[in-house]
């Protein structure tokens, strides 16, 4: 564990993650105590800006209602300090060494080890050379370092390997924490306790109950204007090969021998070799068009004029194990749909005919967000002297069943599992690895095959050939047509 007598440095502490992820993120530790009273924050980007601009950049997405968190705001402020320099150049790294001497001469504990954090909210552009730039001027002797990376980890499996490969040569394995934020996720945390901890759970998850999974994520929104990046890398990479993929591994894997971060990320590999790569046949590609004032993909300026990039896409998956063999897996994943939600839907087979006639299949729902919720959709007897079935659900959700509980943003709980040293909930090279292998073959195939996505209208569902991809290739059966969810009260 790393508490006291540390000093956490923001390379790019400038940028856009910096002042919406980071600092808030750092900011709610530092409030609700977890962070070490001693702690030093120091930013490093290019831009010239005194402390007071700086200061009030890095708040900016800071909520500080109430005045206790006010003062502790300005404490915090007190502990965050900036220093300008180029990433490519030895000078700027060595003002950095010496803000770093400076804060590590205010630790209460002088003769403990200074531990170093490097938080790297860079563009992969510049990653590799801050990296050895750190490691060549500021690495700690005598205590710990570690560094926090950001996606995109490469754009297929070559890039990929070539920028593990250029990073470890000069950090160890052990040193790195690779952030995939819906890890820190509550809802993707709670899984392995939701499949692990409950025997009825565990043992239905498999191929003689469940007849496909759906992992969904969508979103209400469309590029916005930030489409240069977007085109560059597509929905796949953005969503699908990292955060969905990550959903499902942690889904489906075995039980780990314990919850030690090496035994949770072997298990994790383990399954991912049991993925075959995907084909073309397997995918379905859509991109937004216009539809009421909403613009289409290709009316957003910054997006290139003609461009094919998928803004949906829907794949089916397969996991060869003795466990899941047969059953389809869905990942869908798209922008600018009508509604906003990360949810794994698992559904269960039909029960056997005979005594019931149009019976709705067992449905369980876990809802990643918005409003966290675990749901069991069960069939009932309609109470009443007629026999009759009506379905019905088990249901936690969260804000009742949790009402005086904070959910903690996914960003603090990665921190600090960082600033732990417990990598459990980051993506480890061999597990980066293999995800790509995964999805490589379909991306080259839509980059160099060029092939036409669907259309979808900006605010619907998704191309509509989608229902029947889902139906052919998961075998869904939407039983939730005659299904109302009553209570909404308490959301
Ligand atoms: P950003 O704002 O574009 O860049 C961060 C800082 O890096 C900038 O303030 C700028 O600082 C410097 N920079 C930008 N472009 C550069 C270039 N071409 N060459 C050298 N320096 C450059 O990026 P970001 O959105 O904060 O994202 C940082 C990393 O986090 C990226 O890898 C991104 O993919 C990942 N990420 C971002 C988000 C998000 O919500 N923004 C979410 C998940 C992951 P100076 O000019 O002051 O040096
Ligand atoms: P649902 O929104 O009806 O979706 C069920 C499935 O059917 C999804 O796979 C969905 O695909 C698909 N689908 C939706 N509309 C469709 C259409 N027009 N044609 C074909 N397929 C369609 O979900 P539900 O589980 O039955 O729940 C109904 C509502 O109750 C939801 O809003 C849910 O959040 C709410 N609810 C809340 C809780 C809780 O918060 N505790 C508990 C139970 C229910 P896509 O995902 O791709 O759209």
């Amino acid at each position: 564990a790393l508490k006291a007598s540390t000093t956490i440095v923001v390379a790019g502490a400038s940028g856009d993650l910096a002042k919406k992820k980071t600092f808030p993120a750092l900011f709610g530790l530092y409030n609700n105590g977890f962070l070490p009273s001693d702690i030093r924050i120091i930013g490093y980007a290019r831009t010239k800006m005194d402390p007071e601009e700086y200061h009030k950049r890095v708040t900016q997405y800071i909520k500080a209602p109430i005045p206790a968190m006010k003062k502790k705001l300005e404490e915090f402020l007190e502990r965050c300090s900036y220093v300008s320099g180029q990433y490519d150049k030895d000078d700027g790294f060595e003002e950095l060494e010496k803000e770093l001497k400076k804060c590590e001469e205010t630790y209460e504990d002088k003769k403990a080890p200074k531990n170093r954090v490097f938080y790297m909210a860079l563009p992969p552009s510049v990653f590799t050379v801050v990296a050895a730039n750190f490691k060549k001027h500021n690495y700690s002797e005598g205590g710990i370092n570690r560094i926090i990376v950001e996606k995109p980890f490469g754009k297929d499996l070559e890039s990929s390997r070539e920028m593990q490969v250029d990073l470890k040569k000069e950090w160890k394995e052990e040193e790195i924490f690779r952030i995939d934020h819906y890890l820190g996720k509550e809802m993707v945390k709670n899984l392995l306790v939701l499949r692990f901890a409950n025997v009825m759970l565990d043992a239905s998850f498999n191929k003689n109950l469940i007849s496909n999974v759906q992992i969904t994520f969508k979103e209400p929104f469309g590029t916005e204007g930030r489409g240069g990046y977007f085109d560059e890398f597509g929905i796949i990479r953005d969503v699908m090969q990292n955060h969905l993929l990550q959903v499902l591994s942690i889904l489906t894997m075995e039980r780990p021998v314990s919850f030690s971060s090496e035994d949770i990320r072997d298990e994790k590999v383990k399954v991912l070799r049991y993925i075959p790569e995907i084909k073309f046949e397997d995918v379905l590609l859509g991109q937004y068009t216009a539809s009421g004032d909403k613009p289409g993909y290709l009316d957003d300026e910054t997006v290139p004029k003609g461009s094919i990039c998928p803004t949906f896409a829907s794949c089916v998956l397969h996991i060869n194990s003795p466990r899941w063999e047969g059953v389809p897996f869905i990942l869908k994943a798209g922008k600018a749909l009508n509604e906003q939600k990360t949810e794994i839907r698992i559904q269960y087979k039909d029960v056997t005919q005979g005594i019931f006639k149009e019976i709705t299949r067992n449905e369980l729902v876990i809802r990643v967000q918005p409003g966290e919720a675990v749901y069991l959709k069960m069939n009932s007897k309609a109470p009443g002297l007629a026999m009759r079935t009506v379905p019905t659900e088990m249901d936690l959700t969260y804000k009742r069943r949790f009402s005086d509980l904070k959910i903690p943003e996914a960003y603090e709980a990665l921190i600090l599992d960082a600033l732990n040293g417990d990598h459990s909930n980051f993506v480890r090279d061999d597990e980066l690895d293999i995800a790509w292998k995964i999805f490589t073959p379909i991306l080259h195939y839509i980059d160099e095959k060029k092939p036409r996505p669907h259309s979808y209208a900006y605010g619907s569902r998704g191309p509509e050939e989608l229902e029947k991809f889902v139906q052919d290739k998961g075998g869904f059966v939407r039983s939730s047509a005659n299904y109302t969810w009553p209570s909404t009260s308490v959301l």
